[in-house]
């Protein structure tokens, strides 16, 4: 998950693609991927502990934040990840309703968990 996250914000999209299932990979391309991300700058990740594990698949609730067209937004997901190849991979997912622009106050703590406040840290990475 945090693997995927950071090729996402480093838009390393064929890490991205060899990281889906290989169900999923079928209706996926690089270009898919890079137009799809195009315009967008993640930069926060927000992963929720859960205790429930099985060995060959895993349930992961996060936040990720981003930027487009110089407004803040969120996506929160929980998603499923399968073992294939040895190597955790990303299969589906769903999202929840509190998904869309949001609003963060610019004195808060960044959302990153840097401990900077957000004007200091993410907020400037807007520009
Ligand atoms: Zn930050």
């Amino acid at each position: 998950m945090r693997s995927r996250f950071s090729a996402y914000a480093t838009k390393q999209y064929d890490y991205v693609l060899n990281t889906y299932t290989r169900e999923k990979q079928e209706g996926l391309t690089l270009e898919n991927l890079k137009q799809s991300a195009d315009g967008t700058l993640w930069f926060a990740l927000q992963v929720t502990p859960h205790s429930a594990q099985e060995t060959t698949s895993d349930i992961v609730e996060f936040t990720a934040f981003y930027y487009e067209n110089k407004s803040l937004f969120q996506l929160h997901e929980t998603s499923n990840f399968l073992i294939e190849d040895n190597q955790w991979r990303y299969h589906d997912g769903t999202l929840h309703d509190d998904c869309g622009k949001i609003k963060y106050g610019r004195n808060l703590p960044c959302l990153c968990g840097s401990n900077k406040k957000f004007k200091q840290c993410c907020a400037t990475k807007l520009r």
